[in-house]
């Protein structure tokens, strides 16, 4: 049994998963958030230098933003997937081929985007990162977990996702479990290509997934996706 901890702020949860040395952070997000990300790791008695880990399942603000900040604290090696990397170092949140789900969510992004700062601190990567590809990769013999790394694109082209081997999986935005009031149900509220979603649910299913640890929201069933994936 894999200890979990999650740190939830702004609409986004954090997880922290036990390993071998330390621990594996999933995403660390929000521009001129980092005290709160800390006081939030205080709270469940975890210290910052604990960090030997931070697998980014994107590139997006609200999920890389804080990643310098722990950098500059701790040797922590990052898990990126390689068509992030680009956004990553440049610390810029890249929206252009970014579509809403439905009418209602463009209208939502409309009014809410302008508030929201897209650009972070640049990741400074090093040759200790593990820059994955398309093919899944097997955390085990780093970090002690019983997971693999699986590339979900479709809310972004690199985003990846862990999946633990007891079907647990953390899948950063490719799902979601908010404002589900606007009818996308578990669909992220936008993504770069729903079809590639779709794709990645069922690779994620079909890989052994039974439960979703999203980002923003609370975990639900896999079948909740089955279902979807049924009426399409
Ligand atoms: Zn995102």
């Amino acid at each position: 049994m894999n200890a979990l901890h999650v740190i939830s702020f702004s609409s986004t949860n954090y997880y922290l998963l036990k390993c071998n040395d330390g621990f594996l952070l999933i995403d660390a997000g929000w521009v001129g958030k980092y005290e709160k990300f800390k006081k939030g790791l205080g709270a469940l008695g975890i210290g910052v230098d604990s960090i030997k880990y931070i697998l980014l399942t994107h590139h997006h603000h609200d999920h890389a933003a804080l990643v310098q900040n722990i950098r500059s604290e701790t040797s922590c090696r990052i898990i990126v997937h390689q068509d992030e990397v680009k956004f990553i170092r440049q610390g810029t949140t890249f929206t252009g081929d970014m579509r809403q789900f439905n009418i209602w969510l463009k209208l939502l992004d409309t009014c809410t985007s302008p508030f929201i700062r897209l650009n972070y601190n640049p990741v400074m990567l090093n040759k200790d990162d593990i820059i994955v590809s398309d093919n899944d990769y097997d955390l085990c013999g780093l970090t002690g977990l019983k997971a693999r790394v699986i590339h979900t694109p479709g809310h972004s082209k690199g985003s990846i996702s862990l999946l633990l081997e007891n079907g647990d999986s953390f899948v950063g935005d490719v799902a979601m479990n908010i404002l589900r009031v606007f009818g996308q149900r578990q669909r992220p509220i936008e993504a770069e290509d729903y079809n590639d979603v779709y794709r990645s649910w069922q690779k994620l299913i079909h890989s052994g997934a039974k439960m979703v640890y999203p980002s923003h929201g609370r975990s639900f069933p896999v079948k909740e996706l089955i279902r979807i994936l049924e009426t399409i």
